[in-house]
């Protein structure tokens, strides 16, 4: 059975890195869409494109590492994270830090089109307060890399504020703007909204917490699941452990919420649809 993990992180120097694939794979996870973190993470400055460019090249070496040295098939995700955007252009000013990141998405396109990575991700605007023109600088760049993602027919993993159904709508709106086919768009940290995502044309990546996933099958079986998992010794519990979608894919279909063909649609025909790829067991 084919069980895929949909925004994953590995840091090889605060987490468990291969530790943690191993325990994936030991509860029963075959696939993993790996999402690069911060340069910064990955021992860069992240002052400029060439630092970026630096720290994705390091994250698709660590997703060829898993590759070849344990049985989980990892597929890399890559972008410049919005909150990279944000400290730049506190750093930098405003001009400088977007020249920046759309020269390192420009390369991400390019690592899309090589088949190094299967979509560009995490971008979007930040969780947090900014200021009104970093936030609108923010949407720019988010619709920049869905534009360069549309160019390339590869995904984007999207990070945002917490979302409702107001906000669905807002994104639906630049999914048409842009003009990106609506199912390669990937609302990362989504919240079971299945039906209002497919209305918008978004594709949701739903957090598998056990009151998430009853809720979202309730609505139909358009989604992905994910962990998040951030692979921070420092902090346990910060989100779902490497475990968790294997488990509750496993327990649901035991307990009867999934049916096997819930499962075959959320782990298999979602993610090779979304992201082109072919998964095999
Ligand atoms: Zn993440």
């Amino acid at each position: 059975m084919i069980i895929l993990d949909d925004h994953f992180h590995v840091d090889p120097f605060k987490g468990l890195f291969l530790e943690a694939i191993k325990q994936f794979h030991r509860a029963g996870g075959t696939h993993l869409v790996v999402v690069y973190k911060t340069a910064h993470d990955y021992g860069f400055q992240g002052l400029r494109a060439e630092d970026f460019i630096k720290a994705m090249d390091f994250h698709i070496e660590l997703v060829e590492k898993i590759n070849r040295e344990t049985p989980v098939k990892a597929y890399a995700v890559v972008g410049v994270h919005p909150a990279e955007f944000v400290y730049l252009a506190e750093q930098r000013g405003l001009n400088y830090a977007k020249n920046e990141v759309m020269k390192a998405l420009e390369y991400v396109q390019r690592l899309c089109l090589e088949g190094k990575a299967i979509a560009i991700g995490e971008i979007g605007r930040p969780h947090y307060e900014v200021s009104e023109e970093i936030w609108e600088a923010s949407i720019e760049l988010m619709k920049y890399g869905m534009s360069l993602a549309k160019e390339a027919d590869c995904a984007v993993q999207l990070h945002t504020e917490s979302f409702d159904e107001e906000k669905f709508m807002e994104l639906g709106e630049y999914v048409r703007e842009v003009g990106i086919k609506p199912y390669k768009v990937v609302k990362h940290f989504s919240p079971p909204l299945v039906k209002v995502a497919e209305e918008v044309g978004v594709f949701p990546s739903i957090i598998a917490s056990r009151k998430n996933i009853e809720e979202a099958i309730k609505q139909g079986n358009r989604f992905m699941m994910e962990t998040d998992y951030i692979d921070d010794k420092r902090r346990p519990g910060a989100v779902l452990g490497p475990k968790t979608v294997p488990k509750r894919t496993k327990a649901f279909l035991q307990n009867g919420l999934f049916t096997e063909e819930d499962v075959y649609k959320i782990h298999v025909e979602n993610p090779e649809k979304v992201y082109g790829v072919e998964l095999e067991e």
